[in-house]
């Protein structure tokens, strides 16, 4: 048996860039839990955001990779709890292996400044976040509520910020561009908690799994490279890396929640 598997990042992929609307993907989740493929969401955000995202979709409880792939969330409903290594989120799993998001605060504020603005998301708190990406205070206050990472908006020469990412490099962490922020976290990337995640699907049902990934920025090439179909969705906001030029990867021909709705409806409807 084949089980059919959607992994997404959800900014500029899933929700559209600007105004983070989904209304135009409708069709293809729709299509996703008639068939019963799993929709994952494979996201810098965090899992409270995810899970709110969830519902607003009117998705149920689905195996979900928060802040980068440093966190994967399982349903306790379709899981048992196989290392005791896991820890307990209500109704979820959660497996990991990295550092808090306090450990990275604290070396963040050891980096000196002089020639370096940065923004965290600790330091701007609700309001901040809400002003700097258009996210209303409630969404934004969700955005906060960080376990394992830390977006920064990082203002300096490009020698500057090589040596904040190399300060942080140097510590055991990295710096992964996402479409707005620079996020501070452990060694961890959305590509190898998919693997994961797969191949523990995979071992959990004695099942082979397919894999579709969809993502628009840097931080999703681990993701894309790691699926059997992987479909990069076009952006208004940057250029395409010659990465994605070289990986044989799909690219839409428009960006945002339109492109990514015909996009997994083309992989549904194809023999896979
Ligand atoms: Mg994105």
């Amino acid at each position: 048996m084949i089980k059919r598997l959607v992994f997404t990042d959800l900014d500029g992929t899933l929700l559209d860039h600007d105004t983070y609307e989904f209304e135009q993907a409708m069709p293809a989740i729709e299509r996703l839990k008639d068939e019963g493929v799993p929709l994952i969401f494979n996201s810098s955000k965090t899992f409270a955001e995810m899970q709110e995202l969830m519902a607003a979709l009117g998705l149920g409880p689905s195996p979900t990779i928060a802040e980068n792939g440093a966190g994967v969330f399982l349903p306790k409903a379709q899981f048992e709890r196989s290392s005791a290594g896991w820890l307990d989120r209500g109704d979820y799993w959660l497996v990991t292996q990295s550092e808090s998001r306090q450990h990275w605060l604290d070396l963040i504020h050891a980096f000196p400044r002089d020639e370096l603005s940065i923004q965290t998301f600790d330091a701007l708190g609700a309001q901040g976040v809400a002003e700097l990406t258009g996210l209303s205070v409630p969404a934004a206050r969700l955005a906060c509520q960080r376990e394992f990472s830390e977006p920064t908006s990082l203002q300096g020469s490009a020698q500057a910020i090589a040596a904040f990412v190399d300060f942080i490099k140097s510590h055991g962490g990295q710096v992964q561009q996402g479409g707005r922020f620079n996020t501070v976290s452990g060694d961890c990337d959305k590509g190898r908690s998919m693997r994961w995640l797969a191949d523990f699907i995979a071992q959990t049902e004695g099942c082979q799994v397919n894999t579709l990934a969809l993502g628009d920025a840097p931080n999703d090439l681990s993701m894309l490279n790691t699926a059997d179909t992987a479909v990069w969705i076009r952006s208004a906001h940057r250029s395409i890396p010659a990465a994605v030029s070289n990986g044989g990867f799909v690219v839409t021909t428009r960006p945002g929640p339109q492109a990514w709705c015909d996009a997994v409806i083309n992989w549904l409807m194809a023999d896979n």
